[in-house]
């Protein structure tokens, strides 16, 4: 790479533009980055069109990029697209970075990367915290994992997702701290639920209440974020039910293979599982309060 003076002039290819990916193109474009994406879905690379994004219909397209960029859905999803025999390991030159952001299981990210280091390519693993809003606004956290030197070269880029952008270790351990993450987002939204579940039973103001909390050591980023969204029986998703449960799976199986216990994490799954249950796959996490209505069966006067 020789144009760490220019960086800007570097070209991205961007894998995956869904919930995510659309606004983090958006953000690297705004900040001068020259991004080409291809998504797997034609609806989806149809949109990016029709914003004035430069998208491409398949893989091959962007092997001469100097970094690629994938936020997918799961871990199979990345596993595909980073197959050294199908995938775009095949078209990638030497000395090209490779950052995955989405969340995936930690041991695939390090086999990933260490199949990529074979062809003198560099990898970065770098889940992300914040939710559409916060790529939208490029305030994401970033949690990355790979070799130091690498990170350093592509600071530029998390730079514009976010400010918040941490250097967690080695090779697999920006999905470690994403999976810690995860074990809290799960447990604050189910604490939510709980507290509000107590409160409607003794026909209190969910509204009041929120706002009361709110202000005081309960606070949490589900309060305000999704609190809201709860009381206004919205379940459209940024991060929806299905993610939420593939990330708890990525957690509980790093904690088993480590002999954990974990059982508030055990807990929430048995819950996130009950709400799945009723069809809520596609809703956004906040919906796990409908599995806390079903349990208490209040009816209101
Ligand atoms: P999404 O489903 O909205 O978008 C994923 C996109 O990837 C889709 O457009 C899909 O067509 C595309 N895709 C799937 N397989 C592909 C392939 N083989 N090649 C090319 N494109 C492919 O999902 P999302 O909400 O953007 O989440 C993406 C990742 O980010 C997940 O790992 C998720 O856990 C993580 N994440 C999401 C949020 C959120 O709030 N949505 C927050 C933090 C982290």
């Amino acid at each position: 790479m020789q144009k760490s003076n220019n960086i800007n002039k570097f070209s991205i290819g961007f894998i995956g533009a869904g919930k995510m990916g659309n606004p983090m193109i958006k953000q690297l474009i705004n900040n001068g980055f020259n991004v080409r994406a291809y998504d797997i879905n034609p609806k989806v690379t149809k949109k990016l069109e029709k914003e004035n994004i430069k998208s491409v219909n398949n893989l091959r397209a962007l092997g001469n990029s100097d970094f690629i960029i994938s936020i997918l859905p799961d871990t199979n999803n990345v596993e595909t697209v980073f197959n050294n025999d199908t995938g775009i390991n095949q078209f990638l030159r030497p000395g090209t970075i490779v950052i995955d952001m989405s969340t995936i299981a930690y041991s695939s990210a390090i086999k990933i990367g260490k199949e990529l280091q074979k062809k003198q390519i560099e990898f970065l693993d770098a889940p992300v915290s914040g939710g559409v809003k916060g790529a939208i606004d490029g305030n994401l956290a970033i949690m990355i994992g790979g070799k130091k030197d690498t990170f350093k070269k592509s600071s530029p880029i998390f730079k514009a997702f976010g400010n918040n952008i941490v250097y967690a270790g080695k090779l697999g351990m920006g999905q470690i701290f994403k999976m810690c993450n995860q074990i809290m987002v799960g447990s604050h939204i189910q604490a939510m639920c709980e507290a509000f579940t107590l409160c409607k039973s003794k026909g209190g103001d969910l509204k009041l209440l929120r706002e009361t909390l709110i202000g005081g050591s309960a606070n949490s980023w589900m309060l305000e974020n999704l609190g809201k969204q709860v009381i206004e029986k919205d379940d459209k998703a940024g991060f929806r039910i299905d993610l939420q449960l593939k990330d708890l799976k990525i957690a509980s199986e790093a904690a088993f293979e480590s002999g954990v216990p974990l059982p508030g994490l055990s807990l929430v799954i048995a819950l996130f599982l009950e709400t799945r249950a009723h069809h809520e796959g596609k809703n956004g996490n906040q919906a796990l309060f409908k599995t806390y209505d079903r349990m208490a069966n209040i009816k209101l006067k």
